[in-house]
């Protein structure tokens, strides 16, 4: 199996070298060629950590078996606490695939966890023996998730980019309190997206790159434009169908909707993934808050980014440039010339506006649909007073779609993140008056349901804060040259 990039469909390149390099040239993104087509029958009573190596196999075809069975082990088994995957029944074909049973609460850990094994694992196939500095810009639960995947690895770095005031206290202490010395955290002024082409412009700087070689260090990216963080996002598509089969709640090979809290559109990009191997995805549904720019651009074929930013509840989708939608529109146009001009477009104008043909393939296989901090607390609430089921404000966001876009097809909503490192929305939303600290909240949330906080989550106001810098989007390249 070989990539492609989004911008150049001649190149290719092998799965290790897509995840080592992280970015193609241009900023173009890596894809894979072709879609490994999925055994069904074969899968459906595997464990999460064999589906993961089956799946895994198809599309990393330059890592040994040994490897990929021994990783997906190490990584879904314990870690997850058993609960890899796990799907629960909210109301009568409404489900909701919890993906925050990892070490730091939300989905991200599914892929941060197992990437950095890929990433070591990719140098030691092409051997590599450069030092590998990875900068990852975050909204806020990336960076955790980063933080605590490569903290201690061999022969990598890594510095997180946080927008200042952008994240959760709770998120925040996350970072600033990771161990290890290999890391680094700084907040930069502004908001995600000021992180964001920060770090960009600096992967794009061939100066930096030169500088850096001088002294064996490469640049890597963490972000979901890394195809090894995309990857392993696809395996619990399938698990959660597979579960909904054996419970009689879809029949063997009949469609399921998923409905997902979008961002930067790795996620439900995923799920389009599954579909392409064979899995019976219905919709997918795409939900955003108050940011809704890839709402618009589902409906209408015009991606305009020039808008109001809005600083929500849901801050880890409070996103305008949402990266990953560049991989779909390179599958569902087939021309990376057509991409190269939409992405050029957009830096140049702040919009684009796709061809009806690509338009038509988009609609085909999504659906899409927002809500507003309110609708997503009011969600939070009926959920849980209709069916004792507590939701963080994420989540809130795709329940709240997915009422509107409901087919005959069973839904299933994406949880992305646990409701206690959100408790002061959360609380809020039940209509309980917040403390000011999310410690209190949790407490108090946990007073209110009856759950029981995350262990992991409880004991962050305890440990020493060990980063504190600010610094303006401008000083990311000298950051990331120290
Ligand atoms: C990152 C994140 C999202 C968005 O996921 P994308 O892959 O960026 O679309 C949604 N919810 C939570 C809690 C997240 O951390």
């Amino acid at each position: 199996m070989q990539y492609q990039s989004t911008r150049d469909s001649r190149l290719r390149v092998s799965a290790s070298e897509a995840i080592v390099r992280g970015l193609a040239p241009q900023s173009g993104l890596f894809v894979p060629e072709t879609f490994p087509q999925a055994d069904l029958d074969a899968w459906k009573h595997l464990s999460y950590p064999e589906l993961a190596q089956k799946m895994l196999a198809g599309f990393l075809t330059d890592y040994s078996a040994d490897f990929l069975k021994q990783a997906t082990e190490a990584t879904y088994g314990s870690a997850f606490g058993g609960k890899a995957g796990r799907t629960v029944k909210v109301q009568d074909g409404l489900y909701s695939l919890e993906l925050w049973h990892g070490p730091t609460c939300a989905f991200k850990d599914y892929a941060l966890q197992l990437m950095p094994k890929l990433l070591v694992e990719a140098k030691h196939n092409l051997n590599r023996t450069e030092t590998t500095r990875i900068l990852v810009a975050t909204s806020g639960d990336t960076g955790k998730a980063a933080l605590a995947g490569y903290a201690g690895l061999e022969g990598i770095e890594i510095s997180v980019f946080y927008p200042n005031a952008g994240t959760s206290e709770i998120q925040r202490l996350q970072m600033v309190t990771q161990t290890g010395e290999n890391v680094q955290v700084y907040a930069v002024e502004g908001n995600f997206d000021d992180a964001q082409t920060g770090v960009k412009r600096v992967f794009a700087d061939e100066t930096v790159a030169a500088e850096l070689e001088k002294r064996n260090i490469r640049l890597s990216s963490a972000n979901s434009i890394n195809w090894g963080r995309l990857a392993p996002q696809i395996v619990y598509y399938f698990y959660a169908y597979f579960r909904l089969a054996e419970q009689g709640a879809v029949a063997w090979g009949e469609p399921v909707d998923f409905c997902v809290p979008t961002g930067n559109f790795g996620d439900i990009l995923a799920g389009y993934y599954a579909k392409q191997m064979g899995l019976p995805v219905g919709k997918l549904v795409c939900a955003s808050n108050k940011n809704n720019v890839l709402t618009d651009f589902i409906r209408t074929g015009t991606y305009d980014a020039r808008r109001t930013f809005y600083k929500t509840t849901s801050p880890s989708m409070d996103i305008l440039i949402s990266s990953n939608l560049e991989r779909l529109l390179y599958h569902v146009s087939g021309s990376s010339e057509k991409v190269a001009a939409w992405m050029q477009e957009l830096a140049q104008t702040g919009k684009y506006t796709v061809d009806v043909e690509t338009l038509a393939k988009i609609q085909q296989n999504f659906a899409a649909g927002f809500a507003g901090d309110e609708e997503g607390a009011a969600e939070i609430r009926a959920r849980f007073e209709q069916d004792r089921y507590l939701c963080d404000t994420h989540t809130a966001v795709a329940f709240r779609v997915a009422e509107t876009c409901r087919s005959a097809a069973p839904m299933v909503v994406l949880s992305t993140a646990s409701p206690f490192k959100f408790p002061r929305d959360v609380l809020a939303a039940l209509g309980t008056q917040a403390p000011e600290s999310d410690f209190a909240a949790m407490s108090a949330l946990t007073e209110a349901t009856g759950e029981e906080a995350p262990v992991s989550l409880r004991q962050l106001d305890k440990l020493p804060v060990r980063f504190t810098e600010v610094i303006a989007p401008d000083a990311i390249r000298a950051a990331a040259l120290r």
